[in-house]
């Protein structure tokens, strides 16, 4: 399985060596606003509603206290947008409740903050304060599985099971890299399994 590891990072490193966030975003505060619109909905549909979003609401104080009909007119194009801005609002409030209005540096505190989960809190703190973390969104999981480097439909069972096989520096990177991979390449529908060169050591083209 450890040589099994080590091949599939590296040949995910040869296809997504620079591979990184794809939301746009200027603040932690910004960040964790576009993660929290991401569930669902693609990197480049956030991408297009938040400059106007931002602009309206450009700190956490002006978000806690959104008219939330006008809220949702601004974000209803990235799906599931009823919660989404209920959400938003609860988790600026609790921002500015408990932690002065900043976005916490810690996971802990992270998944503390309302409508913000285990995958959502991971993300922010990888990305927005360099921590070393395993975001396991549907590619993660899907691509995982494939692979057999996971066996399980629970995103939780899947982050510990990775950070078990892959080295803390790498967990960051191992994450963008699934993304990608699942994204473009080993997607939910017709995955390029043609060209891969994880074929023969995948679990789901074995079975195909
Ligand atoms: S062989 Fe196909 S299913 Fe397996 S990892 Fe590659 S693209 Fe995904």
């Amino acid at each position: 399985m450890k040589d099994n590891t080590q091949f599939i990072f590296n040949y995910l490193q040869e296809l997504y060596k620079d591979a990184s966030c794809e939301l746009q975003y200027n603040s932690s505060y910004e960040l964790l606003v576009a993660v929290i619109l991401s569930a669902q909905c693609t990197d480049r549909r956030v991408n297009i509603i938040t400059p106007e979003l931002f602009k309206k609401y450009p700190t956490p104080k002006l978000l806690a206290s959104a008219n939330l009909e006008e809220l949702e007119k601004l974000i209803w194009s990235c799906g599931l947008y009823k919660s989404k801005a209920k959400n938003l609002i609860s988790c600026a409030n609790s921002l500015m409740d408990n932690f002065n209005g900043e976005v916490p540096n810690n996971l802990k505190d992270l998944v503390t903050l309302a409508g913000v989960g285990r995958k959502t809190a991971n993300v922010v703190y990888s990305v927005a304060f360099g921590g070393q973390a395993i975001a396991v969104d549907t590619h993660v999981l899907r691509v995982s599985n494939r692979l057999g480097l996971a066996n399980s439909n629970n995103p939780t069972v899947v982050e510990k099971t990775l950070m078990q096989l892959f080295d803390k520096n790498d967990w960051t990177k191992l994450h963008y890299m699934l993304v990608l991979f699942g994204r473009y390449n080993c997607t939910a529908k017709k995955p390029k399994c043609e060209h891969c060169k994880l074929k023969n050591i995948c679990i789901y083209y074995k079975k195909m």
